[in-house]
C-alpha cells in the first residue's frame, strides 16, 4: 500500500454545472493575437453569429450580446422592461429563481414571489390563481427559470404561456435559460416566450464572460414605453447594430466571439434536435445509475418525477457528509470534479455536505458519462458508502438501447 498510485493524472472532467467543458475547437479558435476591431474577420462574423444564436434559441426575433455573466443578463433584460414600482411575478423552484427576483428588487420592482420549494416544479394552477387575482393587470412580467441549476428542476415554460393566455393576461413571459439552452429542448417562439436570457458558459461551451438577451416585438413595445433605460443596458441600439462597437456598446469581446463562432458551428453541425437528444440519452443513463445506487443506500435524486428533471444537471443527496466526501474522493483520486450542492442548505449548515450535483451540459459524450458514473461507483465503494448494485450496468443498458 505504500506505493498506491494516484489515478487522477490524465484529462480531467469538470462535471460541475457551469462553467462547462470547453471543446478543443473553441479553445483553439480563441488562441490568437488581438484582431482588428474596425474591419476584417471578427467584424464580418457578427451577422452570422446573431443569425445562429437565434437559430439555437428557436426565434425569428431579436438577439443581443452583452459582456457579462448570467447575473448581467438578468440585469440587462429587466432594465429594458421593468421600471421602479412595476410589479413582477416570480415563480421560484430553486436558488436561481430567487436570484432573478432579487435583481428585479434591485431595480425597484415590486416583486411577488411564488415559492414552490427546492424539489418541485412550478405549479401552474398556483400561477393561474395569482394571475386571476391580478384583475388590474399590475403584473408586468412573469420571471421564470427554465432549469433551476440548484435543484435541477425543469419547468414547463409552454405551460406558463398557456396559463397567461387562458387568463387573458398581458404580462411578458421572461425566461432564464442559462443552464438549459443547448441542452434541454427550448422553443422561444413556439412557446410564446417574450424575453429569454442565457450565458456563454453552460450549454454554449464558451468560457464565462458573455451573455445574451433575446426578445420579441411585444417586449420591444414594452421597452419603448419605459420612462428611461440606462444607455449601457438598452437593447435597442445593440439589436440594430451595423458597426462592430454597437453590438457591445464599446469594445467587443473579441476572443469570446471566435470561441462562440466555433461553438455555434459545432451545434449547427450536430443539429439542435440531436444536441437535445444526446443530452436526453446521457441524462437517462445517469438517472438509471442513480436509481440503482439508491436501491441499496441513501443516494436520492432531488427531482423525483423524470418529466421534470433537466438533462443538463442532476442534483443529488446522500447522508451526513457523504456528498462532500464523495466529491473530494473522485477529484483527488480520479480527476473527476463533481459539483457542490447549491441552495439546498445554508453555507454554514453542516447539512450541506450531504448534497452534490452533476453537470452534464454541452460538450459531453458517452464515454465521459460512463467515466463519471464509474468514478462515482469507485468512490462509493472506497468510502464504504452504502449503495445498490448494478448501477453501471443500468447506465450501459440505457446507452446500448438508445
Ligand atoms: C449559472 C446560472 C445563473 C448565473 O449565472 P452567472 O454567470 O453565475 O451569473 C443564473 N441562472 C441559472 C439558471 C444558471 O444556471
Amino acid at each position: 500500500m505504500t506505493n498506491r498510485p494516484n489515478l487522477s493524472r490524465g484529462r480531467g472532467y469538470l462535471a460541475i454545472p457551469g462553467p462547462s467543458v470547453m471543446p478543443e475547437a473553441v479553445l483553439q479558435a480563441m488562441h490568437r493575437a488581438a484582431p482588428n476591431i474596425y474591419e476584417g474577420e471578427v467584424v464580418e462574423m457578427m451577422p452570422s453569429i446573431i443569425h445562429d444564436l437565434k437559430r439555437v434559441a428557436r426565434t425569428e426575433h431579436y438577439a443581443t450580446i452583452y459582456i457579462g455573466n448570467g447575473h448581467a443578463a438578468w440585469e440587462a433584460a429587466l432594465s429594458n422592461v421593468v421600471a421602479p414600482g412595476d410589479c413582477v411575478l416570480v415563480p421560484v423552484t430553486g436558488r436561481f429563481g430567487h436570484g432573478f427576483g432579487d435583481v428585479a428588487t434591485g431595480l425597484g420592482a415590486d416583486v411577488q414571489v411564488l415559492d414552490f420549494g427546492k424539489s418541485s416544479p412550478m405549479d401552474l394552477e398556483v400561477i393561474a390563481q395569482a394571475l386571476a387575482e391580478d384583475k388590474d393587470h399590475r403584473i408586468k412580467a412573469v420571471l421564470a427559470v427554465h432549469v433551476d441549476t440548484s435543484s435541477s428542476v425543469l419547468n414547463d415554460i409552454k405551460g406558463v404561456r398557456d396559463v397567461l393566455d387562458a387568463a387573458g393576461h398581458p404580462a411578458l413571459l421572461m425566461v432564464d435559460c442559462i443552464a438549459s439552452l443547448g441542452c434541454d429542448r427550448f422553443e422561444m417562439d413556439a412557446w410564446g416566450v417574450d424575453v429569454m436570457i442565457t450565458a456563454s458558459q453552460k450549454g454554449l461551451m464558451v468560457p464565462p464572460g458573455i451573455c445574451f438577451v433575446f426578445f420579441n416585438a411585444r417586449a420591444q413595445a414594452v421597452r419603448e414605453a419605459m420612462p428611461r433605460v440606462s444607455r449601457y443596458w438598452d437593447w435597442t441600439p445593440r439589436s440594430k447594430a451595423t458597426e462592430f462597437w454597437q453590438y457591445f456598446n464599446g469594445t467587443g469581446p473579441t476572443h469570446h466571439i471566435y470561441g462562440l463562432r466555433a461553438a455555434l458551428d459545432m451545434i449547427n453541425d450536430e443539429g439542435i434536435e440531436q444536441v437535445w437528444a444526446r443530452h436526453t440519452v446521457l441524462a437517462r443513463a445517469i438517472w438509471a445509475a442513480c436509481d440503482a445506487w439508491g436501491e441499496g443506500g441513501d443516494l436520492r435524486m432531488n427531482i423525483t418525477d423524470p418529466a421534470f428533471r433537466s438533462t443538463a444537471v442532476t442534483a443529488l443527496r446522500l447522508k451526513g457528509n457523504d456528498g462532500t466526501l464523495l466529491r473530494d474522493w473522485t477529484e483527488r483520486e480520479l480527476g473527476v470534479t463533481l459539483g457542490i450542492g447549491l441552495g439546498m442548505a445554508e453555507p454554514d449548515d453542516p447539512a450541506r455536505n450531504a448534497f452534490f450535483r452533476l453537470g452534464h451540459m454541452g460538450h459531453v459524450n458517452g464515454q465521459m458519462i460512463m467515466g463519471l458514473l464509474g468514478s462515482m461507483q469507485a468512490g462509493l465503494s472506497s468510502l464504504g458508502i452504502p449503495h445498490g448494485r448494478g448501477a453501471l450496468e443500468a447506465a450501459a443498458e440505457v446507452i446500448a438501447g438508445h
